[in-house]
């Protein structure tokens, strides 16, 4: 069977819906797609940062990249974007005014 996880990741990388979290306790920053996850370090509560994202592709920690379809994924570099959506692809969905594929800073 196959699911809508397993489609999503196909489509935009393995860490499709993962996000950045943070640790108050100990300080660390970790990645994970559970709403509740502790700390890796610690075993404490974490938080969900929103000055952060994960790359979808490779999964790194990022505070500016490539936002696509409405958030549906996210890249930190032109490299992994690649590897989903080619340039030519990209060039025809990117808009400066678009709201659903664009490139962004989260951090402030
Ligand atoms: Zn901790
Ligand atoms: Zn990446």
């Amino acid at each position: 069977m196959t699911t809508t996880n397993e489609t999503t990741q196909k489509l935009y990388g393995p860490y499709v819906g993962y996000t950045v979290r943070h640790c108050p306790d100990c300080g660390t920053d970790f990645i994970s797609r559970e709403d509740g996850a502790r700390c890796p370090h610690c075993g404490g509560e974490s938080l969900e940062r929103d000055d952060a994202r994960v790359c979808s592709h490779c999964g790194a920690i990022m505070q500016s990249g490539y936002v696509v379809d409405g958030g549906m994924a996210y890249y930190d570099t032109d490299d992994c974007r690649n590897q989903h959506i080619t340039a030519a692809e990209w060039d025809e969905r990117y808009d400066d005014d678009s709201d659903e594929n664009y490139w962004t800073s989260w951090a402030e």
